[in-house]
């Protein structure tokens, strides 16, 4: 519950989560959790975004992330995919992998995805066509894939299309889709690429009621197989699909549990109430 830094050995304890999980060759999560983050610091102008930042996660977790704006969410999503360097700290993918020394396409490449906020779907093209070339995209698979692998292709497609719930509008362009069937699709372009850790970045933002159920059903069904990190204001979207739940504030971790416990917390209050 408190923002204590994770030690070494409570990352040595974190218990794999059940359930299959999808295995990127070389990230060995077999003990520890899929990603460390340890005494993390980020300074803009020396201005800290990011100050002494310590997160473990979990394989197959479903972690919400929450904090005022400007508290570093957005840093941090920058920091584990290789857009920002940090100027201390230590970033671990799995047990090997340091994401400190990889580029964003190396990290793209070992098996973390990423969903901004604005769609990114080829408009013109039709679902089905954008799953397609959300899988061309992918160059670790693609040059192997030969004709004897185009139906395992196909099924990674049709089983993405009803992942996503958009079975029913594979052939129809993109751009006539919903904000929300949008913002699936690109999660699904995503999927195509099997990632094994995903990081949302306030996924359902500007959707419907009923788009934002159906997207907490979503994210629900993908723990376990994939693990998530979903950066959220929306509260009650986050109470639908809370697990564990990290505070973020100034840079760094003031509380961490389950959403009982984070809205008990008095830090947590006066943070968020500005008491
Ligand atoms: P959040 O996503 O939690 O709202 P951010 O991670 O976007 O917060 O930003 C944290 C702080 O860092 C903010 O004060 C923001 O203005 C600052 N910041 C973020 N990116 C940059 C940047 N590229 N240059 C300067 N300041 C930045
Ligand atoms: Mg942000």
């Amino acid at each position: 519950m408190t923002a204590a830094a994770p030690a070494r050995e409570q990352w040595d304890d974190a218990a794999a989560a059940a359930g299959t999980r999808v295995l990127t060759p070389g990230v060995d999560t077999s003990h520890l959790g899929i990603l460390y983050l340890d005494g993390i610091s980020v300074s803009f102008d020396g201005f800290k975004a990011l100050n002494d930042l310590s997160l473990i996660i979990d394989a197959g977790e479903l972690r919400c992330v929450i904090g005022p704006n400007g508290a570093g969410k957005t840093t941090m999503m920058d920091v584990i995919t290789g857009k920002t360097k940090p100027d201390a700290g230590t970033a671990f993918f799995g047990q090997t992998i340091d994401l400190t020394r990889l580029s964003e396409p190396e990290i793209a490449g070992a098996g973390i995805g990423r969903k901004f906020q604005k769609p990114t779907v080829f408009e013109q093209h039709t679902v089905y066509e954008n799953l397609e070339l959300a899988l061309k995209a992918d160059k670790r698979v693609w040059p192997t894939l030969t004709a004897r692998l185009d139906g395992a292709a196909r099924d990674h497609i049709a089983a993405t299309l009803d992942t996503i719930k958009l079975l029913p509008e594979a052939g129809r362009p993109a751009g006539l889709l919903s904000h929300g069937q949008k913002q699936w699709l690109e999660i699904g372009m995503l999927l195509m690429q099997e990632p094994q850790l995903l990081l949302l970045d306030e996924p359902v933002a500007g959707m419907t009621d009923d788009e934002t159920i159906r997207s907490a059903e979503l994210f629900v069904s993908l723990a376990g197989t994939y693990t998530l990190i979903v950066v959220e204001h929306d509260m009650d979207f986050v109470a639908r699909i809370a697990q564990r739940v990290t505070v973020l504030h100034e840079g760094g971790v003031l509380a961490e549990g389950s959403m009982d416990q984070i809205q008990q917390n008095e830090q947590v209050i006066e943070v968020f109430l500005g008491r």
